[in-house]
């Protein structure tokens, strides 16, 4: 349920509703907008009598159910773009947020070299994985801590903000303390704990779509982490698995507009594994620019054929920068034609 105050409504009528929604058992959770306070309600309770209730409340403007299984994420609850403050950043705002680096930090010459290249070239903030899922065990699994500190460095160096994955909820407090952006991995999309203790983490939450997960299944899992307390999440596409076996996933490249029709978060788009293959990663990037994403998330390294993962995917740093360039015009017409709702949005 969702409940709109008036435009002028006092602090205590918009505290008396929450009590009255709480005692039918709900749980609320308000949102202050720029003209009103909209009230979003979740749980278990008896819908009809307290929207009767709610109804001849003071202050109360308007109250309705909503009809998505997901409440707090749905664009039925907020109409407008959520923007997410990452290291300084607009993820969901004016910008088209470029994060890159490679699968896995490997060593401080390679994530230094990479991170300063993709500084050079643009990037608005550096990926890299410290906690890896391998599909074998056998495979590097990550330096972990010291992986972490590595990332520190590049980010002292280059100002680049840090993303990087998350795979376990014991390592929560653990990341957070080094990362800006926590990635949850497709693997982990539907790891219920690990969502819930990020509701606490204080840091926003990269989600991105498990390799078998239909749209919904998506926005429920970021609705965990938004009903746990931390509404700064991002979505993020990257491929699910078909029949087809030309790349390495399939881009559900659709899952872009689809998801902004359906919810208020922004939507990035990772190409490189979607594909598989850095021949595809530049076209595909194009693709999230035109379809709407807000952003890319996507693999370099200084010399791919060494990577210890996805190698085979990973731009060099010379091909990033060549994308980066050719990318501009179509960030260009990206900005403008999201000018219209920025200016309707009172931005400048
Ligand atoms: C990654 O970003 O390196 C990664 C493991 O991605 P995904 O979880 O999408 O497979
Ligand atoms: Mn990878």
């Amino acid at each position: 349920m969702i409940i709109s105050m008036r435009p002028h409504a006092t602090k205590q009528e918009i505290e008396h509703v929450c009590e009255r929604v709480r005692e039918f058992g709900y749980k609320v959770h308000s949102i202050e907008g720029e003209e009103r306070v909209v009230i979003g309600v979740v749980g278990v309770g008896d819908v009809t009598a307290c929207l009767e209730s709610l109804e001849a409340t003071p202050g109360v403007e308007s109250a309705m159910r909503i009809s998505a299984p997901y409440k707090f994420v749905s664009r039925e609850f907020k109409k407008e773009d959520s923007a997410i403050r990452v290291n300084g950043l607009e993820i969901g705002g004016d910008e088209f947020v470029v994060m890159a680096g490679p699968c896995s930090v490997e060593s401080e010459r390679q994530i230094m070299q990479t991170a300063e290249g993709v500084a050079r070239a643009g990037a608005h903030m550096l990926r890299g994985g410290a906690f890896k899922p391998r599909t074998s065990p056998y495979d590097f699994q990550g330096l972990e801590r010291e992986g972490l500190k590595l990332l520190r460095k590049a980010k002292e160096a280059t100002g680049l903000g840090i993303i990087t994955e998350v795979m376990s909820d014991r390592d929560v407090d653990l990341v957070a303390e080094y990362a800006d952006c926590m990635q949850v991995g497709a693997r982990n999309m539907q790891n219920f704990s690990l969502l819930k203790s990020l509701g606490g983490c204080g840091r926003p939450v990269l989600l991105k779509r498990g390799l078998s997960s239909t749209i919904k299944e998506l926005l429920m899992s970021a609705e965990y982490v938004v009903a746990h307390g931390n509404s700064n999440v991002i979505l993020c596409e990257r491929g699910i698995r078909t029949f087809e076996t030309a790349t390495r996933n399939t881009c559900d490249i659709a899952a872009v507009p689809v998801l902004n029709e359906l919810t208020h978060l922004p939507v990035i788009l990772d190409p490189s594994h979607a594909t598989g293959k850095r021949s595809l990663v530049p076209a595909i990037s194009r693709a999230a620019v035109a379809v709407g994403a807000n952003g890319l998330l996507l693999e370099v390294h200084p010399c791919p054929e060494k990577a210890v993962s996805d190698g085979a995917q990973s731009l060099t740093l010379e091909a990033f920068d060549d994308m980066m360039r050719s990318l501009k015009p179509y960030i260009e017409l990206w900005k403008q034609s999201r000018a219209p709702a920025a200016a309707a949005a009172g931005v400048a």
